[in-house]
Order: structure tokens, then sequence, then C-alpha cells
């Protein structure tokens, strides 16, 4: 039985335009599905804008989907009440984006790491011990030299270093980590992120790596979904889309990427030519199709793409297949 089940999974917001105007929705997640087995790393990759960040925070229920289910540990959660998560609260984690604004200000390291254990009834002489395990294993060394610290004397890196060490400190079963690389130092990317991989490994914990930048998840990743405008367009296992991607979206994201030979003289950046499309009023058909340099004229603008399975576990929305 796979530990997460998410089924058609929605997640629109109201607007209204002015005070009596009609409601419209911000269509943030429109119809995603994924399943994730005990210790597997899934990577949503997407723009800015694509629903990536919405879709984490709804498999973590901290916000309420609109439609669809999530399946955890065999239970239905979709819409349990917050009195009834506690559970489930205790089970997940997430590590944020912002190193600099996601640590209280006002506390110590030592605090700050302690807090989720006495949110669980931690007894005190336990709740030492494991702080300076958990800073040992973010590899902030000695843990002496850190813990009186605050936010403010601490560098990026290690305010993320921080970070993971209070997510994975109670040992949650399943981690959202939400770009938590793309605001540090190019130079200790692949530190912090190799680092997370020896953690989510020694700790079987199943993840779900949300990034817009394909190149550092692989690091991470066993399976991949690519979100576009709110759906899903491609999904499986990660060596199978990155060797053979194959929808046009996710083809330009992987052309987009740095040529590594400093050699190559057309070693150019590409990325997608115009915008992602807006959320309250995407176009119709599929999506992508304003973009796309395969549209099928009379078809793509029309008829949305039905997610198909292409190839065994790989699975796509695109009429070229
Ligand atoms: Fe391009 Fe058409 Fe495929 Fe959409 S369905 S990605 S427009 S070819």
């Amino acid at each position: 039985m796979p530990l997460l089940e998410v089924k058609e999974l929605r997640t629109w917001f109201p607007v209204k335009k002015g005070l009596f105007g009609p409601t419209r929705y911000v269509k943030a997640v429109d119809g995603v599905s994924f399943t994730l087995e005990r210790g597997e790393v899934l990577a949503v990759i997407g723009e800015s804008g694509s629903g990536k960040t919405t879709l984490g925070r709804t498999v973590l229920r901290l916000i309420k989907p609109t439609g669809g289910k999530i399946i955890f540990e065999e239970k239905d959660i979709t819409n349990t009440p917050e009195s009834q998560l506690r559970w489930y609260r205790f089970s997940t984690a997430m590590v944020f984006q912002d190193p600099f604004s996601s640590l209280n200000p006002y506390h110590t390291v030592q605090y700050i790491l302690e807090e989720p254990l006495i949110l669980r009834g931690v007894p005190p002489e336990e709740r030492h011990e494991l702080v300076v395990k958990a800073l040992e294993e973010v590899r902030l060394t000695p843990p002496e030299d850190f813990l009186k610290k605050y936010p403010h004397m601490l560098s990026g890196g290690q305010r993320q270093r921080i970070g993971i060490a209070r997510a994975l400190i109670t040992r949650p079963k399943f981690v959202v980590a939400d770009e938590p690389v793309s605001m540090l130092d190019v130079s200790i990317r692949a530190e912090i992120l190799s680092l997370m991989r020896s953690l989510q490994e020694k700790y079987g914990i199943t993840m779900i790596y949300i990034t817009h930048d394909i190149a550092t998840a692989k690091y991470l990743s066993d399976k991949i979904l690519v979100m576009y405008a709110g759906k899903m367009v491609e999904y499986g296992p990660f060596r199978d889309v990155i060797k053979e991607p194959l929808h046009p979206y996710t083809q330009a994201l992987i052309e987009a990427l740095p040529d590594p030979d400093p050699t190559n003289r057309f070693r150019t950046r590409r990325v997608p030519p115009g915008e992602p499309p807006s959320l309250i009023n995407p176009p119709p058909g599929c999506r992508f199709h304003p973009r796309c340099p395969y549209a099928i004229k009379g078809k793509c603008e029309k008829e949305e793409p039905p997610f198909i399975e292409a190839k065994k576990g790989h699975y796509v929305a695109c009429w070229l297949y």
C-alpha cells in the first residue's frame, strides 16, 4: 500500500470581481494525481505560478482542497476537521523556501529545535540530547557553538540546515520541501541537497521536493511530476522522464538547462517562449498551446488532452501521443 495517494486533487481560490461581480476561481491545482511509496521522493517541477507550492501545502492540509482525495496511510484526510488532524500534523513536516524568514528571529537555535519536541510532549531530559544530535546530523558542529545563537547570527546555509533539522527532529514520515535551496548561494546548494538526500535515506522519509529547477531535482528524486498552469502534464520515474521527456513543456525545461560544456560555442540558456497563462482564465484546450511549437491547429486550442500512460509508468497529457 502506498504511504500517500492523491487523486484528482483540486485547489481553487474564489475571487470576486468588484463588490457584486461574479465569483471566479483561480484554479491553482486542477486535477492532480500521484502515489508515493514509503521512502520515495517525488520532484514537482514547474515555473512560478504553475501551482506546485499550492499542491504541496494542500497535500499537507495547510490549505483545504476544493475537490479530489488525499489518502495517507489508507486514511482519507481530504475533509478531516483540523481537530482530528493532530496525528497527521505529527507525521508530517515542511522545509520552507526562505531560511531568512522561516525561523523566529527572537528564539535561539536551541528553542527553535526544541519547540516541535515540546509540542509532542517529549520530556526535557530527552530534548537536549535530541537537539544536539539534530545539529550534528545537519553538520553544524560542535553543537554547543550554535545552541545559544539567534537566526541573524547565522549564514543562509546554516539557517537552512536549522530549518531541515527542525523539520526532521520529530522523525516525520512525510516531508514537503518547498524550493529549499532556491534562495541559497549556488555554491552551497549541492551540499544542502546531498545532506537532505542522506537524511531522507537514513530515516526512510517520503518526500515531495518542489522546485523550478530540474537540475537540482537529480540529487533527490525517484519520480517527477511536471506541472503547467495548475495541471499535471507529465509524470513518471525521474530517469525515464529526463532521458526521454514526452511533453513539449518538459522538453523545453530540459533544453533550458545550461550546457555543462564551457567550450560549446552554442551554449545558450533557452527558456520556453512566452509567459505562463492566467490561472483565472486559462487558455481553452491544452493550456500550453499558445507556447507550444508542435500545437496541432484546430485541435490543441479546442480540446483538452487526456492524461495517458504513453509508456509503462510514464504518463503524459498531449495530443502527440
Ligand atoms: Fe502542444 Fe498540443 Fe501537446 Fe499541448 S496537446 S503540448 S499544444 S502538441
